[in-house]
């Protein structure tokens, strides 16, 4: 157990993560709360498919599809993405804040009741809270162990667009690395792959997940024991888990005692700051994780 993610977590909290660099007007708005000019935002016209995500850590936020004009002169979404975004209470003492639920960047207000849209919600945005991303994106999530090792291992993969680590799977809502540490929340510690489907298929993705963990180990990876360690793919749809079946299914075929299981996604919870793009920050190399041909 010496190598640990649970060992080295007490070291992490005063690394800063690998962000974007901000220009000043950003960082006035996403880490002071700021806002932009209204009629001013480079997206509050734009009107392309794809996906609108964080300007500081690159997490996907708003799908376009849910986008509108509201007159406001901000750029409008009535929904935003499963988990993507924190609301809090207002400094002001009325309204609703959003920000972004990786990183805690200010995004914008959100606001209900108004009756604009069929969902009645407008998550209003500072444009230069976001970048964009063109096309549709899908998302994948797979649990393998420390989530470090899976994460930074995906990232590189071309047209990945972000990865971040999580939790899903257990009982408890909003859980904390403590909390699931224990092993007995039921969550397995998840990463959430967001990638663009015209580049890199989930296949591949899967291939690949199931090539950088030891799909053969049970409730466990390398040092690290436990039920939140264990090996699952979680599938948002049937295409995908008809194509993680599969996958399994000639692993086995292969002489691969898999143990890794098929499950629906449920509800993902971002895992703290000092958990994200953890070895790219450290400069340190996956402790248990590392690719060995199995397709
Ligand atoms: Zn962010």
């Amino acid at each position: 157990m010496f190598f640990s993610c649970l060992i080295f977590t007490q070291y992490a909290d005063a690394e800063t993560p690998p962000w974007n660099q901000l220009s000043p007007e950003a960082a006035r708005i996403i880490e002071r709360a700021g806002t932009e000019r209204p009629g001013t935002g480079a997206f509050l016209h734009h009107d392309h498919d794809g996906t609108y995500t964080c300007a500081r850590c690159r997490a996907p936020l708003f799908a376009s599809d849910t986008k509108f004009d509201s007159g406001c002169g901000w750029p409008s979404f009535d929904d935003a993405l499963e988990g993507a975004v924190a609301e809090l209470p207002d400094a002001d003492g009325h309204r609703v804040e959003i920000r972004c639920a990786r990183c805690d960047g200010h995004l914008g207000h959100v606001f209900r009741g108004e009756r604009m849209t069929a969902k009645n919600t407008r998550h209003c945005v500072n444009s230069v809270a976001m970048d964009f991303t063109g096309g549709t994106v899908e998302q994948a999530f797979f649990a393998g162990g420390c989530f470090w090792g899976v994460e930074h291992l995906l990232e590189s993969e071309e047209g990945v667009i972000s990865v971040d680590s999580g939790y899903m799977g257990g009982q408890k809502n909003n859980p904390t690395y403590r909390q699931i540490s224990t092993g007995t929340t039921g969550h397995a510690e998840t990463v959430r792959v967001t990638f663009n489907p015209r580049i890199v298929s989930y296949e591949t993705l899967t291939k690949l997940f199931l090539e950088i963990h030891d799909p053969t180990q049970k409730d466990r990876q390398g040092p690290d024991v436990g039920t939140q360690y264990r090996s699952e793919i979680f599938t948002t749809n049937n295409a995908q888990k008809a194509t993680a079946h599969q996958l399994l299914a000639l692993l086995k075929k292969r002489g691969y005692d898999v143990v890794t299981e098929v499950s629906e996604a449920a509800l993902y919870w971002p895992a703290e700051n000092y958990h994200q793009d953890y070895y790219k920050r450290t400069g340190k190399a996956p402790y248990c994780h590392s690719r060995v041909s199995r397709f």
